[in-house]
């Protein structure tokens, strides 16, 4: 049967392998210095080629981690370049922003699950237990419970290196406010709106970048997804064999325009490789 892959004269295959390079230049820049301003196109397409490429390495069984690393390093850096970071009330042990409802893409789940499974000392029964009695039927029924998250030990985040994006997009120059919100249990807590875009681009390239490689990539409320990861130790495995693992897990609402933007990413990050 002939091949359906492009053949590129060595001229073609040379500018490829040029824009190749760059793009992924740009990408690793992104490591260091998160999200360029203005944020090009090309800069974040390199963004994800480089989350791609992380996915896609076969040879590591860590790599859905890796690739959530990378992206989490990159927001990151981004949120800690804006202008508003010196006034920052943000810490590990603040946990008025940790009783309400997380969103989290699959690699992100596997990270926070990694590290969960590397540390003495977190009872994994026992956030099984706490994430159990955390269900409900809606995204925003968990919201509105305000309860602790099942990763919430002694008031503190026990996988805080490691958490999810949606936990680390949202950060605030007022602790107080979140204070005021959380003892209401009403209102939104007073967060950053630049940094919570960051998260959404970033988060989108990465499930851009899983779709592009056959990936499932969908969004997931923390607790409902964490029972599923912690009770079959082979999903991380099973999802980067190309299966749905996760299909039970409660589906989160997205924004508008994100799934049309996952989808975009992917076509862009598939069509590099043609
Ligand atoms: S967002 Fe608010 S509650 Fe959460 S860590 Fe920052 S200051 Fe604390
Ligand atoms: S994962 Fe950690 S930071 Fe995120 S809501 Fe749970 S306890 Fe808070």
């Amino acid at each position: 049967m002939a091949s359906n892959k492009p053949t590129y004269s060595p001229t073609e295959l040379k500018e490829h392998q040029r824009v190749m390079r760059e793009l992924r230049q740009q990408g690793q820049a992104a490591v260091t210095w998160g999200l360029p301003n203005p944020a090009t196109e090309a800069a974040v397409l390199g963004m994800g080629l480089v989350m791609r490429e992380k996915l896609a390495d076969a040879g590591s069984t860590t790599r859905a981690t890796d690739a959530a690393a990378l992206a989490a390093t990159m927001l990151d850096k981004t949120i800690q370049k804006m202008p508003q970071a010196p006034a920052y009330q943000c810490a590990k042990g603040c946990n008025f922003c940790c009783h309400g409802a997380v969103s989290v893409s699959a690699p992100e789940l596997f990270r926070a699950v990694r590290l969960i499974d590397s540390v003495s000392g977190i009872d994994r029964a026992g956030v099984i237990g706490r994430a159990k009695a955390r269900s409900a039927a809606t995204f925003e029924a968990v919201l509105d419970l305000r309860g602790p998250c099942p990763l919430l030990i002694e008031g503190n985040c026990s996988v805080y290196e490691d958490r999810p994006m949606g936990c680390r997009q949202f950060v605030s120059t007022n602790a107080e406010g979140c204070r005021t919100a959380f003892e209401k249990r009403a209102g939104e807590l007073p967060y950053v709106p630049g940094a919570a875009n960051a998260g959404l681009i970033l988060r989108s390239l990465l499930m851009g970048a899983a779709a592009s490689l056959g990936l499932t990539a969908g969004t997931y409320e923390l607790s409902s997804a964490l029972v599923i990861a912690l009770e079959q130790p082979d999903a991380e495995a099973r999802w980067l064999a190309g299966e749905d693992v996760l299909a039970g897990a409660l589906g989160t609402p997205q924004p508008p325009n994100m799934q049309d933007s996952v989808q975009r990413w992917s076509q862009m990050l598939a069509s590099l490789y043609v």
